[in-house]
């Protein structure tokens, strides 16, 4: 992409309502646009971080047998009335049309999908599966404050699994307890994510929670160093002793929770009889589980804590491009601009479209500022003084350190 056809501009300050640090950097970087209180736009860089997150997300989840599907938003109020939820759910939205039918802007989806998977189910033989979605969700939120962590309108991949028995369930409740651990790895967040035990309501001991550590989180957790799990200090008064080792010695964080996996077992099987024939012909009430993480959430945590006093640091498995190719004069340098162009189609060539080619007619020092408040992993400057030494200049912008290459050195940071 070539940066003088962007419509989207950085811009010097973020809007004066906006409290997050997230949000305010991702909106002077470019990602995103405020339209309201807990709702955004995705812009193209925004979109192509956001994109990255589901795609890492979705290999991991296809490799455990994950099918995708994609489920309405606007969702009649008799499938929230059969649970109850219609009227208990405080941060439900819910619409009226023209004609008074009310319907409701889907929080999340248990009740669509469950009535869904009950039109295909039968017998035990078609147990066990699991269907994932990226999808709308729209909450109520009372405190839309924290940018993108808190979305009114956010993203949500949600997850629903069907078993014939708990045992089942809970073989593969380990497999995304397992695979999550691992997306949040290639996703960056590895070393400061937390499963955590937090309360279960009332079908399990437990539900888990992925916590990510940021000052900016909502949440407070306990941290078992020996072990790293962590206890949400809303369960602590009854959970005392880490889980595992049953250890006292916890370090409190505030923390942000960016996955959910819970055992739901027959909570919605039941009001929407969801039920199966075992091998005996008797008809059971399918053994559910659920599990969400919110990509829009991860890239606000993202953002969060790995930015530095110069803007984004993203790292490069999401960034929203690998290289960020930067001339200087080249507008008015026949020779700088011919070497920019051949350095923007070889590494497309050899990579694809991971690199934004800033072509535009400005200071070193204005698109230098630009590049690191976009936070693109590494940045390649092209210039009269590169040109006379036959190497490309590289930054780092994680580390700051600056090398200078050949081209054909370039290929050590395709991967
Ligand atoms: P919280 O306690 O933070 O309000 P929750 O427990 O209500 O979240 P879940 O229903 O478990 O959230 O949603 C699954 C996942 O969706 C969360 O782990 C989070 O990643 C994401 N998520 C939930 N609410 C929001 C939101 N308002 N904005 C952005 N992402 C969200
Ligand atoms: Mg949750």
């Amino acid at each position: 992409m070539r940066q003088s056809r962007f419509f989207t501009k950085t811009r010097k300050e973020a809007p004066k309502d906006e409290v997050s640090n997230n949000a305010s950097l991702l909106i002077r970087g470019g990602f995103i646009d405020k339209l309201q209180a807990g709702v955004y736009s995705y812009l193209p860089l925004g979109f192509r971080v956001l994109k990255k997150i589901e795609n890492i997300i979705r290999e991991e989840l296809n490799k455990v047998g994950g099918q995708e599907l994609l489920m309405p938003a606007l969702q009649p109020k008799e499938n929230w009335q059969k649970t109850g939820r219609w009227d208990s759910l405080d941060v439900l939205y819910k619409v009226t049309d023209l004609s008074g039918r009310e319907n409701a802007l889907g929080p999340t989806h248990e009740e669509i999908v469950v009535p869904l998977v009950g039109n295909f189910l039968n017998s035990y033989k078609d147990l066990p599966f699991s269907v994932y979605q990226f999808q709308t969700k729209f909450r109520m939120e009372a405190r839309a404050k924290s940018g993108i962590l808190r979305g009114r309108e956010f993203v949500m991949k949600d997850m629903y699994s069907f078993h014939a028995n708990e045992d089942d369930l809970k073989l593969f409740y380990q497999v995304v307890w397992d695979t999550y651990v691992k997306i949040f790895d290639r996703l960056g967040l590895g070393k400061l994510t937390y499963p955590t035990f937090a309360s279960g309501g009332s079908f399990s001991k437990y539900s888990h929670e992925f916590q990510t550590v940021t000052p900016a989180g909502e949440d407070t957790i306990y941290i078992c160093d020996d072990c790293k799990v962590a206890i949400n200090k809303e369960i602590i008064e009854e959970q005392k002793v880490c889980p595992k080792c049953s250890g006292q010695k916890f370090r409190e964080e505030k923390s942000i929770e960016v996955g959910n996996i819970f055992e739901l077992k027959t909570k919605f099987s039941a009001p929407f009889g969801l039920t199966y024939k075992d091998e005996s012909g008797n008809s059971k009430e399918v053994i559910m589980g659920c599990y969400g993480l919110g990509p829009s959430r991860v890239m606000g945590t993202i953002a969060e804590v790995f930015a530095d006093k110069n803007g984004l640091v993203w790292p490069a498995n999401v960034a929203p491009y690998r290289f960020h190719l930067i001339e200087l004069d080249g507008s008015s340098n026949d020779d700088v601009r011919n070497e920019a162009l051949k350095t923007y189609d070889a590494i497309r060539k050899d990579i694809g479209d991971e690199v934004l080619f800033d072509d535009r007619d400005l200071s070193a020092g204005a698109k230098f500022a630009d590049s690191d408040l976009m936070g693109i992993p590494y940045r390649i400057v092209i210039s009269k003084k590169t040109l006379d030494s036959k190497m490309l200049e590289v930054k780092d912008r994680k580390t700051g350190k600056i090398e200078m290459v050949s081209m054909e050195d370039l290929k050590k940071y395709y991967d």
